[in-house]
């Protein structure tokens, strides 16, 4: 009785695994953590490409893998949570201070005017990162409205 008789009654797979060798083509890549890719500024398709063009500009595709960016738009999503969380933590910190400390104006101002905007320079490159690549991640796009009137045919 032939071996493969057995097989075909267990119902098992006659062929052996796939086994990667070196002569076959390298799998396809594994996409990146789209929180991570924002927060560091890389292609949200391969990881290793630049997503900004100078600190603010959004690169018109990817050096590494030429994914298109011309899709991207965060508009004003990130300035938003940017100005929402510094303005949070400034004005919070100012109230404490003022209340245990009643510092003068001219010192209160001198310290937590260049805080807001440090703070607001430096959260809002990785928020927009983190914006244009979770658009990426969920395939987002423009809203469009749908045709209500049926096809002619
Ligand atoms: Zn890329």
């Amino acid at each position: 009785m032939p071996p493969f008789f057995f097989c075909a009654r267990l119902s098992l797979p006659l062929t052996l695994p796939k086994v990667w060798t070196m002569t076959d083509p390298a799998p396809r890549h594994k996409k990146p953590h789209p929180v991570w890719a924002g927060l560091m500024g890389r292609c949200p398709e391969c990881g290793k490409g630049k997503l900004f063009k100078g600190f603010m500009a959004i690169a018109p595709h990817c050096s590494e893998c030429g994914q298109d960016f011309s899709q991207a738009d965060s508009g004003d999503g990130p300035a938003i949570f940017v100005m929402l969380i510094a303005g949070f933590i400034v004005i919070g910190a100012m109230l404490v201070i003022d209340t245990l400390y009643e510092p003068p104006i001219w010192l209160m101002l001198s310290i937590f005017i260049p805080l807001a905007i440090l703070l607001n320079i430096g959260m809002i490159r990785p928020f927009k990162g983190v914006l244009v690549t979770l658009q990426f991640h969920h395939k987002a796009g423009q809203g469009r409205q749908q045709d209500t009137d049926p096809p002619n045919h």
